[in-house]
């Protein structure tokens, strides 16, 4: 039977550290976030953040434009944000529409403001390991690991799913950690065979109950990152069959309280790194 890897719980002690050393600041820190159109899930994920910034004392400003924008006005306005010493983050809330593309959008962003970590001068700091700000789900789930000492050198690593936003930034990080990292996604021929002898499987994909017992090892340490719904419904769901896995996986991050509160509350933390890198007169 599995124990489990609660991202709640870590996400609050986290969060008391973080109010704490706010608390010693002078001035609040700032967090800017940029939002196209009214994606419903992206309005979630932006209540949440600016939830969590007023628990903590950061200041929070939502710049909303109209689906159709055109590129120039948005890269417009984050330079004006890149030049605005109140202003220590920046976050352009993905995914944006098709016709914008949204890397380079996001490397007009100064790379000391960029909390997702995302700009390509920010992901090259990670490859070659030294970042600054490192994207928040990875470093949320590097962190959680981290608090229940998990050892990564050594261990073979499987992740599922390759985007800019997870796969990719973890695969470098896990590397740098001395893992032995495997990826796959949606062209692997047989997956399978991969997620079997993973000694940490990690997916995020978006596909719920993607992975059962029958594609695990024997205590093996699974990190579900996915977020799904059912019919719309408001109740989410993971990329793993939790109940099905539950007794053969040795730890297992719940959906949700797993990797959802550790992505928030590494934001958070890449606020107050943010803060820290631009601002000289702090305690
Ligand atoms: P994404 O951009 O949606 O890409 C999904 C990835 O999964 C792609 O690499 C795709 O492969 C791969 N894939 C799709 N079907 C597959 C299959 N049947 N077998 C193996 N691989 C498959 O990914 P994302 O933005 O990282 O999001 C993934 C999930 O994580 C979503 O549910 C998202 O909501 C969730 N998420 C959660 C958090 C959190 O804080 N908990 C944060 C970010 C994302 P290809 O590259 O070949 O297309």
């Amino acid at each position: 039977m599995a124990d489990i890897l609660n991202g709640r719980e870590v996400s609050l002690k986290i969060k008391e550290t973080l109010k704490k050393q706010i608390k010693t600041f002078q001035t609040p820190p700032k967090l800017a976030v940029i939002l196209v159109g009214e994606n419903p899930s992206s309005l979630i994920y932006i209540k949440s953040k600016e939830k969590t910034c007023l628990d903590l004392g950061i200041d929070f400003e939502l710049i909303k434009f109209a689906e159709n924008v055109d590129s120039e006005t948005i890269e417009h306005k984050i330079r004006e944000l890149n030049n605005d010493k109140r202003v220590h983050s920046i976050l352009v809330q993905c995914p944006l529409p098709n016709h914008l593309d949204s890397q380079k959008i996001i490397d007009i962003i100064d790379p000391l403001k960029d909390v997702d970590g995302l700009t390509s001068s920010n992901i090259s700091n990670l490859v070659n390991n030294y970042g600054v700000n490192v994207p928040c789900t990875p470093a949320g789930i590097i962190k959680l690991l981290d608090f229940y000492n998990v050892e990564l050198e050594g261990k073979h690593i499987v992740i599922v799913g390759r985007s800019n936003l997870v796969g990719k930034p973890l695969f470098h990080l896990l590397l740098n950690r001395n893992a032995t990292v495997t990826m796959c996604h949606s062209k692997t021929k047989d997956f399978k065979k991969f997620t079997k002898e993973a000694d940490i499987l990690i997916v995020a994909v978006g596909k719920k109950d993607l992975i059962n017992k029958e594609m695990i090892k024997e205590n093996a340490i699974l990190i579900d990152v996915g977020i799904n719904r059912k019919d719309g419904s408001k109740k989410i769901y993971g990329d793993i069959n939790f109940d099905d896995v539950f007794e053969k996986c040795s730890l297992i991050t719940p959906v949700p309280g797993g990797i959802g509160p550790m992505t928030v509350m590494m934001m958070m933390n890449n606020v107050v790194k943010s803060y820290l890198t631009q601002n000289d007169d702090v305690n």
